[in-house]
């Protein structure tokens, strides 16, 4: 890449920064591109690029995501600590305490190496810590990923291999979790090439030719619902074919179910029409007009926007036959449900409303996740609770009050109970799922409404519990309660003496 090329790229990014932001913060950007540039002089990519394009990517990456301003500049400074002679301190000094901060989470995160399982867990542990401290540390590794992937081919294949199993793994679940669709999308159709090359060119090859047998069908269906829904008055902001080619590698963990078994012909939701209209009451009316058009196919009419998924997405889902029995699946929601199942948590840090502050509850997890680990001295403990808490698919269990408790698949009523409330969980005796006396070891499963039996003369949790439990909540509040107790007996045995 020439210089020319890089002023170019560097021009792009600062007519970005002034739309999305404002002109001092182009002009603070500016400051940072220098100081970085100058920083890393002399140092090239494996590409041979001269190194500044990455951070500069970076940076670009988090100003398209409207991340704000602090987090853009610490895309820019990321790897100067770790890789020049510019210090945290010159930082701090140049750009301020909360900008230093930032990026010193960067540092401590590291690369995460597959070099045994103690180096797996120590680097997992510094991950969760520097999340838990700034969460937009996990943003700007995220898209310092998305670069690094989209430069791999300069790579030896066994790196490839490597750098691309990892996100995978652990960076894609992440960002699952933290619902931030797009950039998980990105993250592993980008790794999917490298993992299984094979199975990336057959779905690139078959996909196109699929479309092309439904475009026409697709486009008149289409016309069909705009059309009406404009005689019912209803203001279409958006509608689109959704295609499910656009994130490549969930087709394919998709096609891997046993009951679709690798036959896309199974696959309903292929491609889908989405509809985004003004208002949750737009998207009821729009659902009844399409059942009004067409015959609903039994069993698929879904209905997140009453029942959001765990990791918080929203929209109307329905599967209808056309008059020839052709089918097709329509999904609607509004414009900002649209941006959270793109955005995620990042997506809250788009509204001037929220002050950027996000909903303490959907970062709990990282919380308790950190204050395990400083219990734990086992890595192979820490890294199964990371694996229950975040990589393993998530259910909905409900209270006889029809509020939604979130938890991983195979969570006990034990696990429901604690998070609930700590005394739900330390005075639980039993357990009534779906009406049905169970067992406390019993898993829960998604939809699961769920009672706890409580004996208000119990005090403290069985220790046999923290054997049962799936989620790293429950363990540390029943470790908790029978500590708190230990101490107390202790307490009275001093007293006696
Ligand atoms: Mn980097």
């Amino acid at each position: 890449m020439t210089n020319e090329q890089i002023n170019k790229k560097l021009e792009e990014f600062l007519v970005l920064v002034e739309k999305n932001y404002s002109k001092s913060d182009a002009e603070l950007a500016r400051l940072a591109f220098d100081f970085a540039d100058e920083a890393h002089k002399g140092q090239k990519r494996y590409s041979g690029d001269p190194y500044i394009i990455h951070p500069l990517a970076t940076a670009r990456k988090l100003a398209e995501m409207k991340m704000d301003i602090t987090t853009v500049i610490g895309g820019l400074l990321h790897d100067v600590p770790e890789d020049t002679s510019r210090t945290l301190a010159d930082i701090e000094k140049e750009f301020g305490s909360e900008t230093a901060h930032l990026v010193s989470g960067i540092v401590k995160i590291g690369v995460i190496k597959y070099r045994g399982m103690e180096r797996y867990a120590e680097n997992l542990r510094k991950m969760f810590v520097a999340m838990s401290q700034d969460i937009r540390t996990i943003f700007i590794k995220f898209a310092d990923r998305l670069h690094n992937l989209q430069t791999l081919q300069f790579r030896p294949p066994h790196k490839q291999k490597r750098i691309a199993t990892e996100v995978l793994e652990i960076y894609s679940p992440i960002a699952d979790r933290l619902s931030m669709g797009m950039i998980k999308g990105e993250l592993e159709d980008l790794a999917f090439k490298y993992v299984y090359p094979k199975e990336y060119e057959w779905l690139n090859k078959i996909l196109p030719l699929k479309y092309k047998a439904k475009e026409k069908f697709l486009k008149k269906i289409q016309l069909i619902v705009l059309e009406r829904l404009k005689k019912e008055n209803i203001a279409v902001s958006e509608m689109a074919v959704f295609s499910r080619a656009k994130y490549l590698y969930s087709l394919y963990k998709k096609l891997q179910r046993p009951e679709i078994d690798n036959n896309l012909d199974k696959i309903f939701d292929l491609f889908a029409l989405r509809v985004i209209v003004p208002t949750v009451a737009d998207c009821y009316s729009v659902l009844g007009i399409i059942h009004n058009l067409f015959q609903p196919m039994p069993k698929r009419i879904k209905d997140y926007i009453a029942q959001p998924k765990p990791n918080g997405y929203q929209s109307l889902q329905t599967t209808v036959f056309d008059d020839k029995g052709e089918i097709i699946e329509f999904q609607i929601r509004t414009k900002e449900m649209d941006e959270k199942a793109e955005y995620g948590i990042a997506a809250h840090w788009n509204y001037k409303e929220t002050g950027g502050k996000i909903n303490p509850e959907q970062l709990k997890w990282i919380n308790e996740l950190v204050k395990w680990q400083e219990q734990t001295n086992n890595n192979e403990e820490f890294i199964n609770s990371i694996k229950f808490d975040i990589f393993q698919n998530r259910i909905f269990a409900m209270t006889p009050h029809g509020d939604a408790i979130d938890l991983p698949e195979g969570a006990t009523p034990i696990d429901f109970a604690y998070h609930v409330h700590s005394n739900l969980g330390n005075k639980c005796v039993g357990a009534m799922v779906n009406d049905q006396l169970v067992s406390l070891d019993h898993p829960l499963e998604s939809g699961d409404v769920v009672e706890i039996v409580t004996n208000k003369n119990r005090k403290l949790p069985n220790h046999d519990w923290l054997e049962m439990v799936k989620t790293t909540m429950a363990k540390n509040k029943i470790r908790a309660a029978l500590n708190k107790e230990k101490t107390s007996e202790r307490k009275k045995l001093e007293g006696k003496k």
